[in-house]
């Protein structure tokens, strides 16, 4: 969750680290720190293992609620020192689908005056969903173009904190603000080169170039107005 700005590893990229465990549950363990993602924001959660002298137990699943982040295992630690690695495939493949579906959403956005008021991404393939849309090919045909000039312009993506009330003021309507609590001030906004600017608390790419092509594959009406695109990278 922490912002970008040329940390060595980047908080995104950070694949293994130790941490201690604080508390145990019958099928979990809370970390003082992790780097697993909780599954949120239509990002799949992260797997991997957890290591301590003489064992390993798998991570099967990471959820957060109420705001504590539970790990659950198939066997509980021997040890409270632990040291975690994340299954850095699945993951990357999360970070390049999430980014991409920001960079999508923003120039549908910019073209098309389209909200998206849904998404899931995979490790495989990312849906989302647009709202007012009832995309002709030609307009399919632009939205992959736009996409695909981003990723050959190879544009940064930042992270970094931001008042809320410039926010919403930055983005008008294309997200949703009021679903985030009020309490929270400060918001974690990323910044996909000149294509996206959205509150967000994923994990995303470095660089647009590392996403590779995007490619659609299906378009689908999901009634009111509602247009579902689902599409694949393909490197
Ligand atoms: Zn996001």
């Amino acid at each position: 969750m922490e912002e970008r700005k040329g940390q060595d590893p980047d908080p995104c990229y950070l694949r293994e680290f130790d941490a201690r465990v604080t508390e145990r549950g019958p099928d979990y363990v809370v970390l003082d720190r992790t780097a697993f993602y909780a599954e949120g924001g239509g990002q799949p959660t992260d797997i991997g293992v957890l290591r301590w002298p003489g064992g390993e137990a798998r991570v099967l699943r990471v959820a957060k609620e109420k705001g504590v982040i539970k790990h659950v295992l198939d066997a509980m630690p021997a040890s409270d020192e632990v040291h975690g690695v994340i299954d850095w495939d699945r993951r990357y493949a999360h970070m390049r689908y999430h980014t991409s579906q920001h960079l999508m959403s923003g120039l549908v956005w910019k073209i098309f005056g389209a909200r998206t008021v849904g998404n899931q991404l995979y490790a495989d393939r990312a849906r989302v969903d647009f709202q007012p849309a009832a995309f002709t090919p030609e307009d399919l045909a632009r939205i992959e173009g736009e996409c695909n000039r981003t990723v050959e312009a190879a544009q940064d993506v930042r992270i970094f904190e931001e008042d809320r009330v410039a926010v919403d003021h930055k983005i008008g309507d294309r997200s949703l603000l009021d679903l985030i609590p009020q309490s929270i001030r400060r918001l974690r906004v990323i910044q996909v080169g000149t294509a996206d600017y959205c509150p967000c608390g994923g994990t995303h790419v470095r660089n647009t170039a590392e996403l590779g092509r995007v490619k659609i594959v299906e378009r689908r009406s999901k009634g009111k107005e509602t247009d579902r695109i689902t599409y694949e990278l393909v490197r």
